[in-house]
Formats: structure tokens, sequence, C-alpha cells
């Protein structure tokens, strides 16, 4: 069936509703199958779940000619443990990742893409952002895992790939593909997840909505997949992680609560011999894998607590844990029987989500009855509390962690029971939702005031302090800052993020040998963290005068732990800056080969293969170079004379596409995409490309002089001419600039 045939079923509308009988057929042969994981997907955002304000032509047409499930919950609003549990089967308790950072997918359990790799199909994945890299152990059964450029941001859980690149690689990845395997892809599109930054036009097409503009982004991109795949022999299972709070339970994101607002996700499954249905039976992405294998006429997982659905309905299982883990209060512990949600608080909630789905209506206190029997089914699944973060494979990241207050919980491990009610602590939760808020918006002072006074109410919770502490720096009052350092020592001696915290206060005083002094003392304390030792370095670089005290102490860091690719690319730039490239070159070449290289260092390994005419490694450098800093001009340059060189033009601008993408519209981009266009002839979209450089900087040289060229072709001689002189004439006082 072609896309415009499966358009077409959905206007018949041939939906069905399921009852709670078993799917009766698996689909015929092995079907191609792409698994979409939108994350911080609402259900209700989706026109095919009621929604009108929105734009998901794609996603409902595929809802239409398969199968929706109409009430499918995630297991915790997190990513990490919502995709293990969609992977394994697994509740998180079964998984053991409890939170973002918790701990890392164990070989020992057996996934999806390991089941479907192992039954013949060719498997890779694409994603869209850190939490769901090979780091968390996501990459078991996956023979291709396709990630680059998510290293790019300086904070790494902040790196994000836009849908367009993340679909971009798996269709040159299916292109490749020449074998008659079905093929398994699991595409991770992150776009809905905050900053709701949605390329044109969808921002302008939705200026009030960027939620939706986000998902209106991503409908077209499954769009490019489905075009790619077909319906006709493949299955696209589209399901969302968990959704987004957006104000509702006084949650703007997720993480905290499980409420519908973050718990009820899209779950659609269309695509090769799936027949039209809508399914009301209650699923969760535990569900997600063995349904599919069901389908697929495979083996189910052996003792997993996912089951095939549609089929017996039974209780699901949800839970939250950074209200204890953060603020000291009860978690949410949730299950979901039938039409009802409840949440066990000291004051637990119950909820009829058919009649009441923003759950505005706690039913608890008028049918106590129903509440003693779901607090008993609840028990009897036996889910027990997490233990505080163990297995975190990166050291590095539970120091990240700590300090975004994922782990270690400053709480006090009171029991469950003596733990107080969130709806009790409404104005911590809210204020500490809103400091982050605030401080986006520039206001420090105002986030200062709300901190000073959650930290008078709860002296206790270390991530009031630190937060606290960052504020006053961003304000520049140091002497308040390292007042509150003293303040987290006294109270928290061991955290390591008060340590951190101070090292990084040093940096910022400039007292940079006691920084480093600081650093390599946490290095030698956790000798396995990856950045510790290379901070040590960068703050002695930081030093006035040559960095002989620096250049000492990477080279004695490098005789203890060789592996180390941050001290070894820092120990190149230093060689490299003495003037002394065949000595920096070795150090270069490890520090380029990192998870995330160094600003720099590969633009210096691509260039150095350049000038010994190894094109081939040049261009993968550099690349390498644009895919982690796509700002760095010089190396956009080294690409562009190293592509120019080459005559490959379409490559060029398929770096600039991407660089575009990644970095935002600029004239320098323009003038690289422009030029490559007019060399390929292809004169018409130069000249789109080129007006668009022009309007963001009508004066530079370059761009004139690529107009000039450019009305010549049009046979605008006169134009042409006059543009030509312009240009010479803009390049003079170029040249004449400081
Ligand atoms: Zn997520």
């Amino acid at each position: 069936m072609s896309w415009r045939g499966l358009a077409s079923i959905a206007v018949l509308g041939m939906a069905a509703c399921w009852s709670s009988e078993p799917e009766p057929e698996a689909v015929d042969q092995r079907p191609n199958v792409v698994l979409i994981t939108l994350d911080t997907t609402r259900a209700d955002r989706l026109g095919s779940y009621g929604y009108d304000g929105g734009q998901t032509d794609t996603l409902d047409a595929l809802a239409s000619a398969g199968r929706r499930y109409e009430q499918a919950y995630s297991v915790l609003p997190l990513t990490i443990p919502a995709h293990a549990s969609l992977f394994t089967g697994l509740y998180p308790p079964h998984h053991t990742i409890r939170s973002n950072g918790g701990g890392v997918l164990q070989p020992e359990f057996t996934t999806l893409a390991e089941v479907l790799a192992g039954n013949g199909w060719r498997t890779a994945a694409s994603v869209a952002a850190f939490v769901t890299t090979p780091v968390w152990g996501f990459d078991q059964g996956f023979d291709v895992f396709m990630a680059e450029g998510i290293g790019g941001s300086s904070n790494l859980w902040h790196g994000e790939r836009p849908a367009q690149v993340v679909v971009d690689d798996v269709l040159r990845w299916k292109q490749g593909q020449s074998s008659t395997d079905p093929l398994f892809v699991w595409v991770h599109l992150f776009d809905a997840h905050l900053p709701y930054r949605a390329p044109e036009p969808y921002t302008t097409a939705m200026p009030d909505r960027p939620y939706d503009a986000e998902l209106a982004y991503i409908d077209d991109q499954v769009a490019r997949l489905v075009e790619a795949f077909g319906v006709d022999d493949t299955v696209f299972v589209i399901v969302g992680d968990h959704g987004e709070g957006l104000g509702e339970h006084g949650e703007s994101t997720h993480g905290l609560y499980t409420y519908n607002s973050t718990q009820h996700v899209p779950y659609i499954v269309s695509g090769a011999g799936v027949q039209p249905s809508v399914v009301s039976t209650p699923t969760s992405v535990v569900d997600v894998a063995p349904t599919l294998l069901h389908l697929l006429g495979l083996p189910p997982l052996e003792g997993v607590d996912g089951a095939v659905v549609p089929g017996a309905s039974r209780p699901l299982y949800m839970e939250s844990w950074q209200l204890a883990e953060r603020f000291g209060l009860a978690p949410h512990q949730t299950l979901v029987d039938g039409d009802y949600v409840f949440i066990e608080q000291p004051r637990p909630e119950l909820y009829n989500v058919r009649s009441d789905p923003s759950q505005q209506h706690n039913l608890a206190q008028a049918d106590p009855v129903r509440v003693a029997e779901m607090r008993q089914a609840l028990a009897a699944l036996g889910m027990s509390e997490p233990t505080v973060a163990t297995g975190v494979a990166d050291p590095e990241l539970s120091l990240q962690l700590e300090l975004l207050g994922y782990v270690q919980g400053s709480a006090a491990n009171a029991d469950l029971a003596d733990r107080p009610d969130a709806k009790d602590h409404q104005a911590l939760l809210d204020g500490m939702m809103r400091v982050p808020q605030l401080a986006e918006s520039g206001d420090h002072a105002g986030a200062l005031v709300l901190l000073t006074e959650l930290a008078g109410g709860y002296p206790t919770l270390i991530d009031i302090q630190l937060r606290r502490y960052r504020t006053l720096r961003e304000l520049g009052d140091t002497a308040g800052a390292v007042d509150q350092l003293h303040a987290i020592r006294e109270t928290f001696p061991d955290s390591v993020a008060g340590r951190h915290a101070e090292a990084a206060s040093l940096m910022a005083t400039g007292e940079f040998s006691a920084a480093s002094a600081l650093y390599v003392q946490l290095a030698a304390e956790m000798p396995y963290h990856p950045n510790l030792r290379s901070r040590a370095v960068w703050a002695l670089m930081q030093q006035e005068g040559p960095p002989e005290q620096a250049l000492a102490l990477g080279l004695s860091m490098l005789e203890q732990t060789p592996e180390d690719t941050a001290v070894s690319a820092l120990v190149g730039l230093m060689l490299m800056h003495r003037g002394d490239p065949e000595a920096a070159a070795p150090y270069l070449d490890r520090g380029c080969d990192a998870d995330r290289p160094l600003r720099t260092v590969c633009q210096h390994v691509g260039v150095r293969a350049q000038l010994s005419g190894d094109a081939e490694r040049a261009r993968t450098r550099l690349d390498r170079e644009l895919r982690f800093h796509p700002t760095n001009d010089a190396a956009l340059r080294a690409m562009q004379v190293l592509l120019s060189d080459e005559k490959d033009w379409t490559l060029l601008i398929v770096a600039v596409e991407r660089l575009l993408l990644l970095r935002g519209d600029s004239a320098v981009l323009r003038h690289a995409q422009a030029q490559a266009l007019f060399n390929l002839e292809d004169f018409a979209a130069s000249r789109v490309a080129l007006d668009k450089g022009l309007a963001l900087q009508p004066e530079w040289s370059a761009l004139l002089l690529l107009d000039a060229n450019l009305l010549a072709k049009e046979g605008q001689m006169v134009l042409a001419q006059e543009r030509f002189e312009q240009a010479t004439t803009a390049r003079t006082a170029e040249d004449a600039a400081p």
C-alpha cells in the first residue's frame, strides 16, 4: 500500500473497537519495523487523541489506518527508565533504573532489539539526545547506533539532535542496505522536550503554541520515514516515553508526578498487515515489546512484566521518586486499573480518568472501598523502593546528576509511610520549579529571594543550597557565593558536588593553582573519573605565562592513565601552541577520538591530514570537529577548502545544511551554500541561498562578489558590474579594518 493509500483508509475511517480478546493473527512474513519513540509527547496533543489545535496529520493517518491505544501509560516520567522499560518489558524496579542517571541497562537483560537481531533483522538506532545514547546501555542489539553530534553542547544533558538530522541518518543507513533481510530501526525524536524551539515554518505558523509547533515539525519528519519505508512491508510502532506537565498540577515539565499529563502517552501500531482498531484496554510501555514480538510471530520475552495487548485487562504500575529523592517527600507510586488511577500518598488520590482525564477530582474520600482495594493491589505488586544510585557507569555523570539533584538525594531516609504528603509542600515544589524559569529569563535576583526563603524552611536540602550558590555567582556576588560554599561544606562535608562547586569557584576567582590542586585531590579519590584530571590541567593552563607547569602535570597524568583522551587533547594543544606540531600530533589524534573531542582538536588533526594529502582522513576529522563544534568557522573554512579541492560540492551542501540546523542561520553558511550551488550550476537555488545571506550581512564582500557572478549568469550585466564594484569597495574596507 502506498502512503496515499494509507491516507485514504484513514478517510474511510475503518476503525473498530477491540474487545479484550487476544490478537487473532500475526502479520505475514518478516516486515521491516520502525519504532519511533516520541520524547515528552502527551497523547492529548495529537489529533487522533482528540486534539484539534495541532498539526499531526501523519501520526493521525497512521493511527486511523492501524491500531491506536486509547489508554497507554508510561512507567515513570523520565526518559531513561521509560526507554529501559520499553526495550525490556520490565517495570523500573525490575530493570533497576528508577531515575535518569540512576543506572545503566545491564547486559543480562534481553532487549527487543536483541530478539529481533537474533531472528535475522538488521538493526539500527538513530537517537536525538544524550539520555538515549549507548552510555545508558541502549545499544544492546543494535548493529549500528547513530548519535553523532549530541555531545556538541557544553552540558551533555542539553545535547540534542533535531528530528531532521535523526531521520537523515536513518534514511542514509537504509539506502546503504542491500541485503533482503528485514530492517529494525529505532528512531528517537526529542524535539518536544524543552526548549520548545521548532524550526521554521512551524514556529511562525503556531506563534503562541511552541509545543504544538514542535509536534507539527516531528510529524513531518515521521512522514519522511513513512514515505521512505512505505506501509506495505513495514510495521510502524509509535510511542511516547512520557508526557509533559504544561502547567497541570503545578508542573511545567515532567519528572515529579505520575499524573496523566506526564503519563498518558500516544501509542500507535500501524502498517504491514495491522488492521484498523482502537484498543481501550489500558496498556503500558512495558507491553510494547511483548505485543510487537507477538505480532511478528516471534517467541515472547520470558519472565517480563509486559503482556500482549489487547488481551486480558490487568492493573498497571507507575512510579516517580523525585519527590522523595530531591525533597524528602512521599513519592508517587501509582496503579492504573480500568478507568481508575490510584496514587499512593499519605492522603491518597483516586481519579476516574475516563470522566476526569485531567484529574481534577480526587475521589479517594468518596470511595474508600476502591482506595483500599487498589492500595492492596499496589502493595501486592511488591515494588520496592530504589536504593541510592548504584551502577552509574560514568562517575562524571553521577557528579552532574548530583549537581542536578537527581542522585544522592539530600533527603533523610525516612520510612515511606513517614514522609510528608507532596500536597502539603506545594510552596517548596512550586518554588523549586520556578527557580530555573526565573534563571532562564535572567531574573537571578528573583531566584535568589525565592531560594533564600526556601532555604529557611528547608535547611537540609542541598539542592536549594547549591542552586543558591550558583545564583549568587550569576549575580556576581563573589563574597556571598563563597560564604554559601562554606555553609555547604559545613553542612554536607562529603558532598562531591560541594567540593566540585568549590573548585569551580576557585576557577572563577582566578585562583587557578588552588583549583587545580583541588581537582587533583578529587581525581586521586576518584581515579575512574573521566574529567577531573583534565580539569586540573586546564586550571593550570589558565595561569599567565608559558604553560610549563600544566604541560608537566598533563604528561605525568598520561603516564598513569594514558587512556585519558581529554588530558591527551590538552597536552596536544599545548604542544601545538608551542609551535611543535610533530610532537603534538599523536596526542591530538588520541584527543580527537574522545567521545566528546575538545574544540579545535579534530580541526588540527584534519588540517594536518589535508596538508599530508590524506583527503579522506581530513574529511572525516573535519566533519567530526563540525559535528561537535558547529560554530567553529575555521573548521568550516578548512572543510570548504578541502571539498572545493575535491570538487565535492554535493557533500559540502550536505555539511552546510547540517550546520544550518545545528547552529541556525548565518551569512558564512549561506555563502558556503550559495557558492557550492553556484559551482553545481544550480543558479536558482544559489540565488535563494545568497539572498538569505545578503539579508543577514548585506555589506560582506564575499557575498557581493558571488552576487556579481550570479547576476552575470542571470544575464543582468549592468547590475553585475555595479555589484562587482561594490564588492571591491567592501573588500578594501574589510582589509583596512583592524
Ligand atoms: Zn523523555
